[in-house]
Order: C-alpha cells, then sequence, then structure tokens
C-alpha cells in the first residue's frame, strides 16, 4: 500500500523575478527513497526548503502527511533536514552536537543520554561523544550531521547533497550506508544530489528537474532506459543524438531520416505522427563497432573513422567520425570478431546498433 506522506501541488516560488519553482507537482510515498535530481540552479533545494518551512510558495500548496502546511512553522513540522555544509557547533562536542535538538524536548538527562547512544551506535560512531567536530574526518563530521537529524525521529528526513563534500570513496561508502540506514529505519529520504549515478545506487524513485520544472519521475531504471526527454537523456549520459524526421510507421520499425540522408531506425516512434520532426537518441554503450560489417543487411550500420580513443579504466571510449558526416560515440564496444586487440585511432570501422535501442524525442 502507498500513502502519500509529502505533496507538492502545483507549486510556484519565485525569488524576485527569478521563478525556481515552476507549476511544481510531486507525490512523494511513505517510506521511500527519493531523489531530486538536476542540475546546479534546477530548484532541488528549495523544494526542500519549502517542504521544510523555511519558504513559502507564491502559488500552490505543500501537504505534509495529507495537511495544507502553510503557516506551519519548522518545527511543528515532523521533518528534519541534513544539510550539505553540516554546519556542526564547533564549541559543542559530539554528543552535545546530537543531543542539541532534544533539548528542547521535555526528556530526562538519562532518556536523551539513552536515545543519543542509539543514534551514535545506528551512525556506527560509538565511543565518539566526547570528540569535538575538528578531531572528527569528513565521514565521521556527517555522521554526526545525520545522527542529530535522526535522534529527534522525523518522518521525512531531508537531505541536501549530503555526501557532496565527501571524497570518492568515502562517498561510496557512505552511500550504501545511507541506503541499509534506510531499509532499517524505514522513515522517508528525499535526497538531494546533481549526481546521476549517485542517484540510480540510492533511490527508490529519482525526480529529473530542469529549471524548476519535473521533467520525468520513475524508478531509476525507467529514468536510464526510458527517459521521456532530450533533457533527461542527457542528464542521463545518452550522447548520440539525430535530427530526423519520421517515415510513415511500419512492421519493421520506426524509419527515420536525418538531413544528410542517412537512413536509420528505431523501434517505435514514441507515438510522434509520420512527418514528424524529432530526435533520434543513442546510448554510447549501446553501440558495437567493428573493422568489417557484421552483417551488411543489419539497420543502423554506419560507417566511419575513429578520430579518439579514450582509456578510461575499465572501459574506453571511441569517437568516430561518421562518413556521412557528424560524429558518433561509442563505449565499451568492441564487438567479439571485431578484430584483434581494441580498435585505435585512424582505423576505418563500422558502427550498429539494435533499433530497440533507439530513443525518440518530439520535445
Ligand atoms: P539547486 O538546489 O537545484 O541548485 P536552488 O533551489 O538552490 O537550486 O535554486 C533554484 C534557483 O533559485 C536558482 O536559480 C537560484 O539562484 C535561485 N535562488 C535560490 N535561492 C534564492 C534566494 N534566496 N534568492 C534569490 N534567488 C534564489
Ligand atoms: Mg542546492
Amino acid at each position: 500500500m502507498t500513502e502519500p506522506i509529502v505533496e507538492l501541488r502545483g507549486v510556484t516560488k519565485r525569488y524576485g523575478k527569478h521563478v525556481a519553482l515552476d507549476d511544481f507537482s510531486l507525490v512523494v510515498q511513505r517510506g521511500e527513497f527519493i531523489t531530486l535530481l538536476g542540475p546546479s540552479g534546477s530548484g532541488k533545494t528549495t523544494i526542500l526548503r519549502l517542504v521544510a518551512g523555511f519558504e513559502q510558495p507564491q502559488a500552490g500548496q505543500v501537504l505534509i502527511q495529507g495537511q495544507d502546511a502553510a503557516g506551519l512553522p519548522p518545527y511543528v513540522r515532523d521533518v528534519n533536514t541534513v544539510f550539505q555544509h553540516f554546519a556542526l557547533f564547533p564549541h559543542l562536542d559530539v554528543f552535545h552536537n546530537v543531543a542539541f535538538g532534544l533539548d528542547q524536548m521535555k526528556l530526562t538527562r538519562d532518556e536523551i543520554r539513552h536515545r543519543v547512544k542509539a543514534i551514535l551506535d545506528l551512525v556506527e560512531l560509538p565511543g565518539k561523544e566526547d570528540r569535538y567536530p575538528s578531531q572528527l574526518s569528513g565521514g565521521e563530521k556527517q555522521r554526526v550531521a545525520l545522527a542529530r537529524a535522526l535522534v529527534l525521529e522525523p518522518s521525512v528526513l531531508l537531505l541536501d547533497e549530503p555526501l557532496g563534500s565527501l571524497d570518492e570513496k568515502l562517498r561510496k561508502q557512505m552511500q550504501v550506508e545511507l541506503k541499509r540506514l534506510h531499509e532499517r529505519l524505514k522513515i522517508t529520504f528525499i535526497f538531494v544530489t546533481h549526481d546521476q549515478e549517485e542517484a540510480l545506487v540510492m533511490s527508490d524513485r529519482v525526480a529529473v528537474l530542469n529549471r524548476g520544472r519535473l521533467e520525468q519521475v520513475g524508478t531509476g531504471e525507467e529514468i536510464y532506459e526510458r527517459p521521456r526527454t532530450r533533457f533527461v537523456a542527457e542528464f542521463m549520459g545518452v550522447e548520440n543524438f539525430f535530427e530526423v524526421t519520421l517515415a510513415a510507421p511500419a512492421a519493421e520499425g520506426c524509419r527515420c531520416e536525418t538531413r544528410n540522408g542517412l537512413t536509420l531506425w528505431a523501434a517505435e516512434g514514441n507515438g510522434a505522427p509520420a512527418g514528424a520532426t524529432a530526435t533520434l537518441a543513442v546510448r554510447p554503450e549501446a553501440l558495437r563497432l567493428s573493422l568489417a560489417p557484421l552483417n551488411p543487411a543489419a539497420p543502423n550500420l554506419l560507417a566511419g573513422e575513429v578520430v579518439e580513443v579514450i582509456y578510461e579504466g575499465g572501459s574506453r571510449r571511441w569517437v568516430i567520425a561518421l562518413s556521412g558526416g557528424g560524429r558518433i560515440v561509442a563505449r565499451d564496444a568492441n564487438s567479439p570478431g571485431g578484430g584483434a586487440g581494441p580498435i585505435g585511432t585512424g582505423q576505418n570501422v563500422y558502427v550498429c546498433w539494435d533499433p530497440g535501442r533507439s530513443l525518440i524525442f518530439t520535445d
């Protein structure tokens, strides 16, 4: 059973003349891990600030547990925030940083001690109660910030790029830990990041934002495999785009003509009518690369010359200048039987891909 816990309905938020959120709607379900993903300035923090009650919208509604939150001050909302710059109190030790929010509640010293200890165990910081923030590593500070928000037992935890200032290795480790923490606590996490990989790793659902608007919301797999707009596709790593005109739908799929005379195929036209202009896109990792055509009659078979090879560690990227003009990028694409050894710069090659991997956008 799903049950909305936070809902934004047609929310518009302006700062002066600048529209930070434009008629924005999103329903967050109780207990889910949802990520707001978008480039800098797309409105992610603004959403968290509206939910937390630090800002009020000019239009639309924010509902928390089905109740209109307009006029509710932050401290009565069943919501807590972990900020990117975790802003611990430097003059307080870990215990008092975490206990800070509890001091406002009418708890005995023993109850406070007990709750702080339990939450420090949960974030795997036992025995660090007496340390000061200056004596902690970046990862430990982040755990204290988490503990400080969790100790109040909110129904919803808002996390604004909480891993942004950690180095790569620690960030990956904290991603896994946060996900585990979410699974154990079963509270709702609204997590913000501009990193698509982080969003995919962590979330039940991802909401992609662009200039204060919701582009698409869905599971990581839906967003990655079936982006609905060109913006989402680009943000999720699709690199090859062709401007095309669609031919009439046919049994063998959707035929597309580029301006310089290439015929490309997609499995289906995403609802676009014949004659429509659209963008056909394909991921670098969907391309197969070979020195001779694997099947000369295959659809989406293009000839070209490798102009650049980039070694990325586990994979390679090939930039190919197509014979018909334009470039295409392939990744991890060395086909079996494509030739001995990796294909290098200057070689004449063929790329091809399955029409089922073509994406069609009309936006
Ligand atoms: P994100 O978190 O996705 O980077 P924000 O929600 O912080 O984006 O900001 C969205 C837009 O609103 C940005 O263009 C930003 O410059 C603007 N903005 C945010 N806060 C303010 C503010 N207090 N005053 C003026 N403009 C703001
Ligand atoms: Mg932000």
